[in-house]
């Protein structure tokens, strides 16, 4: 049943049309009409000064997996036979949670020849760790690696289990959510624990990065999120840390109907920028192309990596490798020099966590100050030499 409008209480305020973030309020004749584009949020009779809209309760079946369900999980993917970054911050993360839930913090690792693995995830914060070594797991591949995760989440029930935003978490896990039909937040900047109802509130960045969502999963187990990386802090490292391992053996059924024939190592340019202490971003400031080599030089001085705005990728003046942001990476340097960059929401999400950011901008109610430590207001093309005739000062 769809919403109801009680034509006589409303006074044609037209309050619903921009309340309802679907656009499916339209007015037709002074009365307001509802599109099948209406998903029952109730943002319309919740604005509504009459009272006149009435939205029908939706029936959601029981679920009582939460009773049982218990434990933090971290999803500890491997590349080429390294664990990536973001792996030791789900586990920092994952044990801020595990401490305020008094649970065990877990770590699942598929994989072949996996020698090692185990005792890193328990340097990283992992109390148990549930290992597959098998040769079929020896290449990523979703079908078989969404298998065995679903099961070990059917066997062992977890109340939350997280994942990076990488390529590999962004393939996989919403598989395994479906699979172990329970809800997923993608690209989660923020994770806390509702203690009386022992939630994750899951917050990430919505409609283009103009509001920032807190998303929560009340019922369905375990309560899954992937997280980008360098957006959590990494744990203390605990060398020489014991904990308990669990060895899952695949069973003759769990195979893929996919086969990985070869690995190609991608041909887009290889920027580490997500690893990077030192990041100069350019932005459409920048005038063009040829911008961008005042940006490569000031990065050169600096040791850093160049960035870049989404303005400018657009532009084609730099490829999209360089994008910090909502649609590029997260970045978390040391410093952050942004030079002609407006600020937008979509940008900071992907910056702000940056421990100095220094903003030169000619106009001084650009955004971008209101994040940085440092502003400067000035034309880029004349403070950027000055930068650089500085530190070559500086190195004599
Ligand atoms: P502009 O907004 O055009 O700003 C240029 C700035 O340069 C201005 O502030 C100007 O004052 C300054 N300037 C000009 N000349 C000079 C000079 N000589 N010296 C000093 N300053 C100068 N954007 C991202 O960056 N990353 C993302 O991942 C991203 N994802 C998005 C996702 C969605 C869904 C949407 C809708 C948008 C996204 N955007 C993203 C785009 C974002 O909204 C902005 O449009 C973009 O960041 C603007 O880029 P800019 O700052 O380079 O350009
Ligand atoms: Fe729009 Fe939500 Fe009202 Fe439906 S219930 S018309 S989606 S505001």
């Amino acid at each position: 049943m769809g919403v109801i409008i009680d034509k006589e209480l409303c006074i044609g305020c037209e309050q619903c049309v921009d309340a309802c973030p679907f656009d499916a309020v339209e007015m037709k004749r002074e009365v307001p009409e509802v599109s099948d584009a209406c998903t029952l949020c109730g943002s319309c009779a919740d604005v509504c000064p009459e009272g006149a809209i009435t939205v029908p309760e939706v029936e959601r079946a029981q679920d009582d997996r939460a009773a049982e369900a218990k434990g933090v999980w971290v999803y500890a993917e491997v590349r080429a036979g390294q664990m990536p970054e973001v792996v030791a911050e789900l586990l920092g993360q994952g044990r801020r949670l595990a401490e305020q839930l008094d649970v065990e913090l877990g770590a699942v690792v598929l994989g072949h020849g996996l020698d090692g693995a185990a005792g890193e995830l328990f340097a990283m914060g992992a109390d148990v760790v549930y290992a597959a070594d098998d040769p079929r797991l020896a290449d990523f591949n979703d079908d078989i690696y969404c298998q065995v995760l679903a099961r070990l989440i059917a066997e062992y029930k977890p109340e939350v289990l997280l994942a990076g935003a990488t390529s590999i978490g962004r393939s996989m896990i919403p598989r395994v959510a479906t699979a172990a039909a329970t809800g997923l937040t993608a690209d989660c900047t923020g994770l806390a624990i509702d203690p009386e109802k022992r939630l994750l509130l899951q917050t990430r960045p919505a409609f283009g990065g103009n509001i920032m969502a807190t998303i929560v999963c009340p019922s369905a187990r375990p309560q899954m999120a992937t997280v980008r990386p360098r957006v959590m802090k990494r744990g203390e490292l605990r060398q020489g840390a014991q904990g308990r391992l669990v060895t899952v053996s695949l069973s003759d059924e769990e195979k893929s109907l996919t086969k990985v024939l070869e690995v190609v190592q991608s041909l887009e340019e290889n920027v580490n920028l997500t690893g990077a202490d030192v990041v100069i971003t350019g932005g459409r400031g920048v005038g063009g192309p040829e911008g961008f080599q005042l940006v490569g030089q000031l990065a050169e001085a600096l040791g850093g990596v160049v960035g870049a705005t989404r303005g400018a990728v657009d532009s084609e003046w730099i490829g999209h490798a360089h994008q910090v942001g909502q649609t590029g990476r997260t970045v978390a340097p040391k410093l952050y020099v942004a030079l002609g960059v407006s600020g937008a929401v979509q940008h900071l999400v992907g910056m702000q966590g940056s421990d100095t950011i220094v903003a030169v901008n000619k106009d001084p109610n650009a955004p971008i100050f209101d994040v940085a430590h440092y502003g400067i207001v000035g034309d880029l093309f004349k403070v950027a030499p000055a930068m650089l005739s500085r530190l070559k000062q500086l190195r004599g």
